[in-house]
């Protein structure tokens, strides 16, 4: 190839950074997940839980949402927050949340380089069951979706490998989260062979934003005249699309991560642009403006105080509803918590149970056993100081 075909070395090194950048987004968002996670579970500083943060849960929960005006158990407003910034994203850059932000495509790619840097290769499922393999996503995201409206309640959530991450040292693991765990490890152990194994078979976010790459504004384009199929692009391509071959890359299965661009040796062969090749922009801009959409909406939701990161306490709870409830206890509760939020004397409380000193500050739902209580019969209890 003539010196004047190729991308200058300048820009091949620029490429290459950009490549490195998209990795640490990735790894950031998945740091910050992981800490938000743990913040759950043993923080002072109680964040709410990764249900709450994962858009997910808002579109399987949208359709309780619009007929009966409720929000499912454990999902937030900041879960439909995400939503419209993912939406936001996939208008204008198709599936770059997969390819760019989603913490569990992280894990994937870092388990899939361990693979890569162990085994010097990775491996790829034979095309008569990798294509129809990878309709399992859509039968999953439509059947999450009818029995989440038929059960009201969050039916994937036991399965779900990224809820199962975030249990990963939870006693629930080998209880409530089996199948979860199991379906974590598949995961891993397949992405340490295969390239995004959850993506191309499983995912029921990615069956979602799915249609968005017919749909986005920004996407990828071949220029065949220039290209030299060299084939790199198809070579690192994880979702395995024939680049090589296509003239618009809009296939359902593209995760947006522009690697094929930023491995492109030929000069403006590959490149991201607007429909009619107008307004081409280069993948490091994508990657920018991505991040930019994702900051400009939690920040603003965070600040009108509509994205919720944490949970409030009980006695903010009651001062809210504006009215003595005492439904609000649950049983992560202490009493200690509970006498400061209806202001009740904790003498009362101690005698009406028998509860001795120290129990007084543990959650109602590890003393339940050891004094015979129900969480009912402490909100009865409330009930009774209450009405006096
Ligand atoms: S076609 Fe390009 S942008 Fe799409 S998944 Fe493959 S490498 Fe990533
Ligand atoms: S990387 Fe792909 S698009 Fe670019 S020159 Fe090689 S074959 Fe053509």
């Amino acid at each position: 190839m003539s010196n004047s075909l190729k991308v200058p070395k300048v820009a091949m090194k620029s490429k290459k950074k950009t490549r490195y950048w998209r990795l640490t987004i990735l790894v950031f968002v998945l740091i910050i997940t992981t800490v938000l996670g743990l913040l759950h579970q043993y923080g002072q500083f109680k964040t709410v839980g990764i249900d709450a943060l994962c858009p997910f849960g808002a579109i399987v929960s949208a359709y309780d949402l619009m007929f009966t005006g409720v929000i499912l158990k454990r999902i937030a407003l900041s879960s439909f927050i995400l939503l419209v910034a993912v939406i936001a994203i996939a208008l204008v850059f198709r599936r770059a949340f997969c390819g760019l932000i989603c913490p569990l495509g992280t894990l994937q790619e870092l388990f899939g380089r361990m693979g890569k840097k162990i085994l010097g290769r990775h491996f790829t499922i034979p095309r008569w069951l990798d294509q129809p393999a990878r309709y399992l996503k859509y039968v999953i995201l439509l059947l999450v979706i009818i029995f989440t409206i038929l059960t009201g309640q969050l039916v994937f959530r036991p399965y779900d490998p990224w809820i199962t991450y975030h249990h990963i040292t939870s006693p629930e693991l080998f209880t409530e989260f089996l199948l979860g765990f199991i379906i974590l490890l598949l995961t891993i152990v397949g992405s340490f062979f295969f390239d995004r194994f959850f993506c191309k078979y499983l995912c029921p976010m990615g069956a979602f934003l799915a249609p968005f790459n017919k749909l986005g504004w920004f996407g990828i384009k071949r220029n065949k005249e220039s290209c030299i199929n060299c084939q790199a692009c198809n070579r690192v391509c994880p979702m395995q699309i024939n680049v090589a071959q296509s003239s618009k890359i809009n296939q359902l299965e593209c995760i947006g991560c522009n690697e094929c661009v930023n491995v492109c040796p030929a000069r403006d062969t590959l490149y991201v642009a607007g429909p009619r090749d107008k307004k081409k922009i280069t993948p490091g801009l994508v990657n920018i403006l991505v991040v930019a959409i994702l900051i400009i909406i939690i920040g603003t939701t965070t600040a009108t105080g509509d994205f919720q990161w944490k949970i409030p306490t009980l006695k903010e709870q009651v001062i809210q509803a504006g009215e003595i409830d005492s439904s609000l206890i649950k049983g992560k509760m202490t009493l200690q918590e509970i006498a400061d939020a209806y202001q009740i004397p904790a003498q009362f409380l101690v005698e009406k149970l028998g509860v001795n000193e120290e129990d007084f500050h543990k959650p109602l739902k590890e003393i339940n056993e050891k004094y015979g209580l129900t969480t009912e019969t402490v909100r009865l209890i409330v009930d009774e100081y209450i009405k006096k």
